[in-house]
């Protein structure tokens, strides 16, 4: 952990520099050929997606020291989660619904947030257009359950468990061209974990997927 973090800080200045540059250089030259337009939107794109791996590595590796005291509200939570992803969900034609009881855990705000926000954002990127999002928050035997189903490609039951490890992904072309690196899940699981609860999923009936995080209240 101490290695991942200490790396992925080191990359952060380097990778700032190349972008601020970058983007400097795209704004003075806004004629350039077509050829170079592309190139540069090219190494925009990739530096970008470096900097969220470095972001994302720099977080897992610091997870522990995070304060978990906040109260948090999980409905108004979902309801923010919900309009963060409004714009991508339209994107890709993905209708985003939520049922959600009023219920609050005592944990970090901010990876709740992150965690929840993961599953959604998966839902939304592993579907196809016309299809759903379901966000159900209910609670069950004393926990806070937190539900995200989806109608998208599902996921081969051999890979049901590999999935929550760091930089596994099931169809890498395709999870490439979204722009994941494969840490999404890696980090929902060591969150909720960190919250003293679980997460798996399971087939959707029909087609898709659910995934179900489990917490104490
Ligand atoms: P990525 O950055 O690739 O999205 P994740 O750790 O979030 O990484 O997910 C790991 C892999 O699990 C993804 O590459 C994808 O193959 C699969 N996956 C995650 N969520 C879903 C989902 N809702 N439906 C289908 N496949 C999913």
């Amino acid at each position: 952990r101490q290695f991942t973090g200490n790396a992925a800080h080191e990359l952060r200045t380097p990778l700032a520099l190349m972008q601020a540059r970058l983007e400097l250089f795209s704004a003075e030259h806004p004629d350039v050929p077509p050829e170079t337009a592309e190139f540069l939107a090219l190494l925009r794109e990739q530096t970008e997606r470096l900097t969220q791996m470095t972001k994302t590595l720099l977080e897992m590796s610091n997870l522990q020291a995070v304060p978990r005291d906040d109260c948090i509200e999980l409905a108004p939570l979902a309801d923010e989660i919900v309009t963060d992803l409004t714009p991508l969900a339209q994107k890709k034609q993905i209708t985003l619904h939520q049922e959600c009881e009023d219920i609050h855990i005592i944990g970090s705000d901010a990876l709740i947030y992150r965690m929840l926000f993961n599953l959604v954002e998966n839902a939304i990127k592993y579907n196809q257009p016309g299809g759903s999002v379901q966000i159900t928050i209910s609670r069950s035997n004393g926990k806070a359950i937190l539900r995200v189903a989806d109608t998208g490609c599902g996921i081969p039951d051999e890979y049901r468990t590999s999935i929550f490890e760091p930089f596994f992904r099931v169809d890498k072309s395709r999870s490439r061209e979204m722009g994941g690196a494969g840490l999404g899940l890696a980090l929902v699981r060591e969150i909720a974990a960190l919250h003293g609860g679980t997460v798996q999923d399971e087939p959707a009936e029909g087609a898709g997927t659910v995934f179900t995080v489990a917490l104490p209240m």
